[in-house]
């Protein structure tokens, strides 16, 4: 399904209270919200959800960050959803994050960079697979 995309509001928004303008941002682009909700990470899941990253400097930084607090996960849906979501969020660095994207708004570092997004469409369905039953995903 090209039309589907995950995202995770990852803990840095949820300490600085940006959740919610971070929806709304979302929104405001024309994703529908298909499936949500806030939930930690455990040490087993973001070494999972990551493992793409495994062999990468930052990994064990990564994981750790990730399961610091609380994250809000969801299912989007939208025409082109994963690359519209990718030039929503802005690039890696919210330094080099164009203006106005979500990154550029809310992230604080390469690491505390506001928000996660499905690079592809496998990999969309493999992630909201991970977080959400099938019966949430209609
Ligand atoms: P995400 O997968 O979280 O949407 P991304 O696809 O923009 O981010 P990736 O290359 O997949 O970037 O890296 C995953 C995450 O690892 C980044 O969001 C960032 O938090 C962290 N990361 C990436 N590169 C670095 C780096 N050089 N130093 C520290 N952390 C990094
Ligand atoms: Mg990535």
């Amino acid at each position: 399904m090209n039309n589907r995309t995950f995202t995770i509001i990852k803990p840095d928004s949820v300490e600085n209270g940006n959740v919610g303008k971070i929806i709304a941002h979302l929104e405001g682009e024309g994703f529908r919200i298909v499936a949500g909700r806030m939930t930690r990470l455990s040490t087993d899941q973001a070494r999972a959800f990551y493992a793409v990253h495994s062999k990468r400097p930052f990994y064990n930084d990564l994981v750790a960050y990730m399961t610091s607090g609380p994250v809000w996960v969801m299912s989007l849906e939208r025409d082109n959803a994963v690359p519209h979501l990718r030039k929503t969020m802005g690039a890696t660095n919210p330094a080099e994050a164009d203006q106005g994207t979500v990154r550029a708004l809310y992230g604080e570092s390469i690491e505390r960079n506001a928000i996660h997004g499905s690079d592809s469409d496998e990999n969309a369905a493999i992630e909201n697979a991970f977080f959400f039953a099938a019966s949430e995903l209609i």
